[in-house]
């Protein structure tokens, strides 16, 4: 590992992998991330850390990585309970209760996508879970591998139209066996990590958590909000802007990359580096690395 020098430019602390829902390799990741010209990437796979070892292997000089995940989390003050996202960055991927949720979280997302498969195919939908859980090769499931099975089956033609309320998007969609939220920061923090609320306002991917729910949140160890999201209208980016600096909490940016599952491109959205440098400021768990 090199010593740290002056804090970098192009910042990117959100995107997916093949270890999860992205259609990148965690080394192509790195690759595309230096060949965007991002300065800093995280790698932030859902409820896993398997990216983080062939990430660092190959990445690029000049890159730094922030290894990350994001987390399946829910919040059960409402009826029904909210679901929500945490990054988590540079923990300890070996924390005992940590590693206890993320693995049970992995499992039930494996049982959530079979049952999805089974009601699709009571409806006459011939998709094969063995053939979705192959797609994802070891990796996270996610709705998005479903996804490409219907697109596959020629019964829809874009991951987006997959998501629309016919499919899993409401009709075909089951709940995931989540991690509570408040639990969540509390383990991330105690393995050295540091969490951030992802895309906390987007009103568009469903129900918003209120504010009072984030200002709770703060008291117990969340560190910052995701403000620049390409689904957050301009809107929801000020609210949130106001909110984090209403709570003293940090701000950031990113493009939530998911290689061809979605159209959004690296370094769409960046983070500022006063508040990268916060994050590493922050961090116990494992470091920020730098190649070359
Ligand atoms: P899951 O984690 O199985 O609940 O699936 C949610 C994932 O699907 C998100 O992390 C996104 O990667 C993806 N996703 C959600 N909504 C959409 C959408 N409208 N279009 C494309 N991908 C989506
Ligand atoms: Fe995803
Ligand atoms: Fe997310
Ligand atoms: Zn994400």
């Amino acid at each position: 590992m090199t010593p740290r020098t002056s804090p970098a430019g192009r910042i990117d602390l959100h995107t997916h992998s093949t270890a999860s829902d992205g259609t990148l390799s965690p080394a192509e990741l790195v690759r595309a991330a230096a060949d965007a010209g991002l300065d800093v990437v995280a790698i932030t796979d859902h409820d896993s850390t398997a990216g983080w070892a062939p990430a660092l292997d190959a990445l690029p000089t000049g890159l730094r990585l922030v290894r990350g995940a994001e987390l399946s989390c829910r919040w059960f003050g409402a009826e029904p309970a909210v679901p929500l996202h945490l990054l988590a960055y540079l923990f300890d991927p070996d924390a005992p209760e940590l590693v206890a949720e993320l693995t049970r979280v992995r499992a039930a997302r494996e049982e959530r996508g079979e049952r999805i498969v089974n009601l699709l195919r009571a409806d006459g939908i011939d998709v094969s879970w063995p053939e979705i859980l192959a797609g994802a090769a070891g990796g996270t499931v996610g709705r998005p591998h479903i996804a490409l099975a219907l697109i596959r089956a020629g019964l829809v033609t874009s991951t987006s139209e997959a998501f629309g309320p016919d499919w899993l998007g409401e009709r075909y969609r089951l709940p995931k066996e989540d991690i509570d939220v408040f639990r969540a920061v509390r383990l991330v923090r105690s393995a050295g990590g540091v969490p951030v609320f992802a895309h906390p306002r987007a009103t568009r991917r469903g129900r918003v958590v209120p504010d009072e729910l984030i200002a709770e949140l703060a008291a117990v160890g969340l560190a910052g909000l995701e403000a620049d999201h390409e689904d957050h209208s301009p809107a929801e980016r000020a609210h949130v802007r106001g909110l984090a600096a209403e709570l003293g909490l940090l701000v950031t940016g990113s493009s939530d990359f998911h290689g061809t599952h979605k159209t959004v491109r690296l370094g769409a959205f960046t983070t500022d580096p006063e508040a990268y440098e916060r994050i590493v400021a922050e961090a116990g768990g494992v470091t920020e690395v730098a190649s070359g």
